[in-house]
């Protein structure tokens, strides 16, 4: 079997007639789109050409940027690729300002609800009409958005090129020998403790080479953000994050205080995986990531398939049916090799019906997890099949729901038959991911929180950075960790901070894991009369407010109670976790 993905449903190659045929259709649609914006026309077919028009374009931008991206990332060398990932990129920058003259004349209409009520087409899309009308006073002035956007190529999105070139660039002197920095943060997983207390060292030294171009980097991409949610009307770069991820304040707040009574429990596990390894006075950082217990079996790719088919499969038959085709079909390109890009991620071609996969596989657990995490994703993408366009945009908090849905899923199944000492392995990895989740996103959410906040007053430096850094952890680690040994430069090593236009790139990871959790806890509860709640949620996520889709299946993310509800299945999973370092002890 060919364990590389096929992308021949899109194009047959960059030399395939198609591919220049849609590649020249696209700037010939926003012209288009253009002349419909000025045509002498009633606003009802106006709205429903640009409709029709919209659907094509992105039927277009989907399969040439899906077929570009995908080919460059598991072929960084290839120069064709490369090429039209360029232009690619230009056109985007076309298309977005033709959107914003298309939201800003649906902003200006004063009967918009009379145009959806006499319109079946526009009934279908009337969420994000509505939405787009509300937004509408958030677009950038027409005069001034061209140079805006233009100048952050050399302002925040530079930095961001930069800070992704020291990153990749930096060499880190481990035991004299030139690592890569992500070489030397993987020696973090190393089951012997001295590899992984040097390559901690090592790393920090590392980072003293770039810590004043990156904190030049973060003020200025901040600053960027701040600009920007003034120039667009937004109280706050929070408060503009916030809407752009369809969640309210109130959800935010409830999340955070449900972590914040958990966190005594999560450093309760800190302390004695701490002291599982050897360290009386907390977990110090670098042993964070450290496996516990003998590690777990290992898989091939066929038993990997068959564990997926078996295990999710239990949900429905539909799902087994459906991660057996995507393994059939080679939606999944498998194994590294040269040139392949490192993690995994989902895509979807929304117009095609089909998703792809691009993962790692090297047969351990973890990696089987990863394919059930991406399968989850191909899973909503199947869920959000035959819509609109406009309604498949999943807002962040909720982009991650299936995904965990389908790794707790595989965990709960596994754990229920695993041998004693596998378990222990098993249950700590989970502990371990999900404290990263929970306790290390609020950390960061803290800290970009201040860093936020002080610039309005001016650059932080890089000493200034570094306490904050190491205060934030403080107020969430609290004493799980080793006071000593923290990370004070968690604000250079996380690309998340960077992402020109993305602020506050943390809080969805915590509310996605927790979510996903209790929505999987709904399935226990319910069984079967569960499953076409969930296809039902899974297909609203870009139609309605995070706080509505979730209460499409009777979950309120507003209360506390929500969030303490899945927190107490991880308070149960540390309890377990400590009475078995405790057995182990005494052994
Ligand atoms: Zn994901």
């Amino acid at each position: 079997m060919d364990w590389t993905w096929d992308l021949s449903y899109l194009y047959k190659g960059f030399d395939d007639d198609a591919f220049a045929a849609d590649l020249a259709r696209v700037p010939q649609l926003l012209e288009e789109q253009k002349a419909l914006l000025a045509a002498d026309m009633s606003d009802l077919s106006r709205l429903e050409a640009l409709t029709d028009s919209n659907e094509a374009l992105y039927a277009l931008l989907d399969r040439l940027f899906t077929f570009v991206g995908l080919t460059l990332s598991v072929d960084a060398e290839n120069v064709t690729a490369a090429k039209y990932d360029d232009k690619l990129n230009m056109l985007s920058n076309d298309v977005g300002l033709v959107d914003s003259a298309i939201d800003r004349y649906i902003g200006g209409l004063t009967n918009l609800e009379e145009l959806i009520a006499a319109s079946p087409k526009l009934q279908t899309i009337a969420f994000a009409l509505r939405e787009t009308a509300r937004d509408a006073i958030h677009i950038l002035p027409e005069a001034i958005e061209p140079w805006m956007l233009e100048m952050s190529l050399s302002g925040g999105s530079a930095f961001s090129q930069l800070r992704d070139k020291l990153d990749s660039t930096l060499l880190v002197d481990y035991r004299g020998e030139q690592l890569p920095l992500a070489a030397a943060r993987g020696l973090a997983y190393n089951p012997d403790p001295q590899v992984r207390k040097d390559a901690y060292e090592a790393e920090l030294a590392a980072y003293k080479k770039i810590e004043l171009p990156m904190s030049f980097c973060l003020n200025s991409i901040k600053m960027e953000a701040r600009t920007m949610a003034k120039a667009r009307g937004y109280a706050s770069v929070l408060d503009m994050t916030l809407q752009n991820s369809r969640m309210d304040r109130e959800t935010l707040d409830a999340m955070w205080q449900a972590i914040d009574e958990y966190l005594p429990h999560f450093r309760r596990y800190l302390r004695a995986k701490g002291r599982y390894l050897g360290h009386a006075d907390g977990l110090p950082f670098y042993d964070l990531f450290a496996p516990v217990g003998k590690s777990a079996r290992t898989y091939t790719v066929e038993e990997a398939r068959a564990k997926l088919v078996d295990e999710l499969g239990k949900f429905t038959p539909a799902m087994a049916d459906f991660i057996d085709n995507a393994f059939e079909q080679r939606w999944i390109d498998m194994f590294p090799r040269p040139g392949k890009t490192g993690g995994a991620f989902c895509a979807g071609v929304h117009h095609a019906d089909r998703s792809l996969v691009m993962t790692n596989f090297q047969g351990s657990f973890s990696d089987v997890s990863t394919l059930a995490h991406e399968l989850g994703h191909a899973w909503h993408n199947r869920c959000l099949a035959g819509l609109p366009t406009a309604l498949i945009n999943t807002p962040m908090p909720l982009a991650e729901t299936a995904s965990i849905f389908n790794e707790t899923m595989l965990a709960h199944q596994v754990l229920k038959t695993a041998a004693p000492e596998e378990k222990f392995s098993l249950l700590e990895s989970s502990l371990m991911e999900i404290t990263q989740t929970a306790v290390d996103i609020y950390s960061r959410y803290l800290f970009e929180t201040e860093v936020i906040e002080t610039r309005a007053d001016h650059a932080m430096s890089v000493e200034e950075l570094k306490d904050a850094m190491l205060c934030a952890q403080d107020a969430t680690y609290g004493d799980g960790l080793d006071k000593s040994v923290r990370h004070p430069y968690m604000w250079a090593c996380k690309s998340h901070y960077y992402s020109s236009g993305l602020n506050f790139y943390n809080f969805p990871y915590a509310f996605g894991d927790l979510f996903g959790k209790g929505v999987f806890a709904q399935w226990l509860e319910k069984g079967d009369a569960f499953v076409d709640d969930y296809c039902r949620l899974l297909r609203s996520c870009g139609s309605a407010s995070v706080a509505d889709v979730a209460a499409s299946v009777g979950i309120d993310v507003r209360s506390v109670d929500f969030w303490r509800s899945s927190l107490e299945v991880v308070k149960q999973d540390i309890d377990t976790f400590c009475q078995l370092c405790e057995a182990q002890a005494a052994q």
